[in-house]
């Protein structure tokens, strides 16, 4: 057991101070489904845990379906967003990524934003008895490249981490255009929600574009007229996100790229297949995700070509 402090937060304002306070062991508490277990495996070891939950009682635990989109506080529990009628109706990619996640459980638990910032599922990482993993103790090296990477991710990935990015509520949020509002130390911003997370590059332990302090208030959706017929992408407007293969909350740009304006054919789907994967890079047990990710890509094409408009 290591030692940490532990208090509890009623605004939004002394959650922004205690995030001031410089102390960089910090760790905002929301549902825990993330930071307790790995705390329990000694992964994570905050200083001091800063209980946020009486804050969903603020804007932050509301859901508003305005004209203009959809805002959803970052307290917001998964179970509420993924049951809510309106969501269901108007943004059914929304409720549908946060109903196939996780049990019912851990959905009554897990706050929104907690749950676009899971951590990888990366075995070596969530073990403390593998020495190697950059992510968590950087430079230590990567276990995963010469190890079971079965898992691991084929885009995005650099030479200290291949680990997938968890989730697949972010994949929703980055097809639809999301964007993200932050409140920190130095006041508050809003960011696209493509621009939240960061590839591992050369710092696998930095996994968002955060600032120390900062939390994740609210998400938005704009309004747009394919928000009702989505799966996970749509036809005329082709949006699409892979989830599972890639290091952080992937939109396929090049695929959407090479099917605009075309008619869907088998060649045009193949080609935008192909091009979603142009860079993917392997390593010894994941190739298989390649014609996996593939093959997906396009049966979720011809799932998306066959929805009543
Ligand atoms: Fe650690 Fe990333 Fe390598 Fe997994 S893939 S062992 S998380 S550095």
């Amino acid at each position: 057991m290591r030692p940490f402090s532990f208090e509890s937060v009623t605004t939004a304002n002394d959650a922004i101070a205690a995030g001031a306070s410089g102390d960089g062991g910090m760790e905002f508490l929301a549902g825990g489904t993330t930071l307790i277990d790995l705390m329990k495996l000694d992964v994570m070891r905050p200083t001091r845990v800063v209980d946020i939950n009486a804050l969903a009682r603020t804007e932050l635990g509301r859901i508003d379906v305005q004209r203009h989109g959809l805002r959803l506080g970052a307290l917001v529990r998964m179970a509420e967003a993924a049951e809510h009628a309106d969501i269901n109706a108007i943004y059914p990619a929304v409720a549908q990524s946060l109903k196939l996640a996780a049990s019912q459980q851990i959905r009554n638990m897990a706050s929104l934003a907690g749950n676009v910032l899971q951590r990888t599922r990366c075995p070596y990482f969530r073990d403390v008895s593998y020495q190697q993993c950059n992510k968590r103790e950087p430079g230590s090296g990567c276990a995963a490249l010469d190890g079971v990477n079965r898992s691991h991710a084929v885009l995005g990935t650099s030479e200290q981490c291949i680990a997938s990015y968890p989730g697949d509520f972010a994949q929703a949020l980055i097809a639809l255009g999301a964007t993200v509002d932050i409140a920190g130390p130095r006041g508050t911003r809003d960011i696209p929600f493509a621009a939240l997370h960061r590839k591992p590059g050369d710092a696998p332990d930095i996994e968002t574009t955060l600032q120390s302090g900062e939390m994740i208030t609210a998400f938005f959706i704009p309004a747009a007229p394919w928000t009702r017929r989505s799966v996970f992408l749509k036809i005329r407007d082709v949006r699409m996100a892979l989830g599972g293969v890639a290091t952080i909350p992937w939109r396929a740009t090049a695929a959407e790229a090479v099917l605009k304006g075309k008619v869907l054919s088998a060649r045009s789907k193949r080609a935008a297949a192909d091009a979603a994967f142009a860079d993917a890079h392997a390593h010894e047990h994941n190739a298989f995700k390649i014609e996996l990710g593939k093959r997906t890509l396009i049966r979720a094409l011809d799932q998306a070509a066959a929805m009543e408009i």
